[in-house]
């Protein structure tokens, strides 16, 4: 069912590069169609419907990309002189061109995170500014999962919740990998991955999630959250140029991937736990154990210096990957075994281990 076969390259840049399956394709040629604009394409309504059911909320609108998703989102949270707390490292934060900010005059409190990717509790209530004319107004809270392809821990979540429930704070997930997240939580419970999706999804006021990274899809994100939160964010997506008309083909690929390719996200965890197993012990890595579909690699000491040579010779044998001291790798739909055996094989050949 993947299409590892028809490149010889194994990429693992990124779950961006998937290409639609077979049954993807199918199921997007044979996608009803009409103009969602007019809020006439059946395909884009099953699509929100069918995931604002399995995240646990009453409304979701089809998004191009999960920067729409996140811009939307916020901008429905916030007025102009707003702000939102959010990690250092955050993709809604640091890797989306400050749009919030930008589009919607609303700051950013960006607020250093723990190694797991949360923001501790006392950081957030240290940095909750107080009702004075002096500072923005603290509206929303935002966090991200998976980070860096790591599961922030439900007890975690629940705590979050709770605290910004207190705090009056509306809580807003990226959840661009949420799926990865769920996949990874029902493997440690022996749960399902919908039913873990549930439990992460229950913390928030709205979540966004890409269908367009470990998913499959070839394109969209969808925002989820309350019917009046999605009224909001539909007048704002048609500000960012979102409103786009016979998208059901689109929506169609995303609804075969939560059909089809929510379970199987397992794989990819299991073959980046085989590609972590498999570089242990090279001097001179310092690998960080996967939790997800993500790898980092950390060249230290003498290999530091290598890490160009390195970029290069895997280039040169066929492996794409992100990162020259810092490795990134990503496992998804279109990496196999074999293709992860080579990885690991060459990058054990350059360095002679
Ligand atoms: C990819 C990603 C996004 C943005 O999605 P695009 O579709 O690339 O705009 C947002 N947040 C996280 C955590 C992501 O990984």
């Amino acid at each position: 069912m993947n299409n590892t076969t028809t490149s010889a390259r194994v990429d693992l840049r990124s779950d961006t590069v998937t290409r639609p399956t077979a049954g993807m394709r199918e199921a997007m040629t044979q996608a009803l169609v009409g103009d969602d604009v007019y809020g006439d394409d059946p395909s884009v309504n099953e699509l929100q419907e069918k995931v604002a059911k399995m995240l646990g909320f009453e409304a979701a609108l089809f998004m191009s990309t999960g920067t729409q998703s996140n811009l939307c989102g916020i901008l429905s949270h916030c007025q102009r002189g707003d702000e939102y707390i959010v990690g250092q490292m955050a993709h809604c934060y640091r890797w989306e061109g400050g749009g919030a900010a930008v589009f919607g005059s609303v700051q950013p409190q960006p607020l250093t995170q723990q190694a797991d990717g949360s923001l501790l509790l006392q950081d957030i209530e240290a940095a909750i500014k107080p009702d004075d004319a002096h500072f923005a107004k603290t509206t929303l809270l935002c966090l991200e999962n998976t980070w860096g392809g790591k599961v922030l821990p439900q007890s975690y979540l629940n705590e979050f919740s709770s605290f910004a429930k207190q705090k009056g704070l509306a809580r807003h997930l990226d959840g661009a990998r949420l799926f990865n997240a769920a996949a990874a939580q029902a493997a440690a419970l022996g749960t399902s991955a919908y039913d873990e999706v549930k439990n992460i999804t229950q913390c928030f006021d709205s979540v966004s999630v890409c269908f367009s990274k470990g998913l499959g899809a070839p394109m969209g994100s969808a925002l989820c959250g309350s019917k009046e939160f999605i009224a909001k964010a539909h007048r704002l997506r048609k500000m960012a140029g979102g409103g786009l008309r016979q998208a059901g083909f689109m929506a169609a690929a995303a609804s075969y991937a939560l059909d089809h390719h929510v379970t199987r996200l397992e794989q990819d965890h299991q073959l980046m736990s085989h590609l972590a197993q498999g570089l242990a012990g090279i001097p001179g890595l310092q690998i960080e154990t996967p939790q997800t579909n993500i790898l980092f690699v950390d060249l230290v000491g003498d290999a530091k210096a290598r890490g160009v040579a390195l970029q290069a010779h895997l280039k040169n044998e066929g492996i794409d990957m992100n990162g020259l001291y810092r490795l990134r790798f990503v496992t998804h739909l279109d990496v196999d075994r074999a293709g992860v055996d080579r990885a690991i094989a060459v990058i054990r050949q350059f360095f002679g281990a």
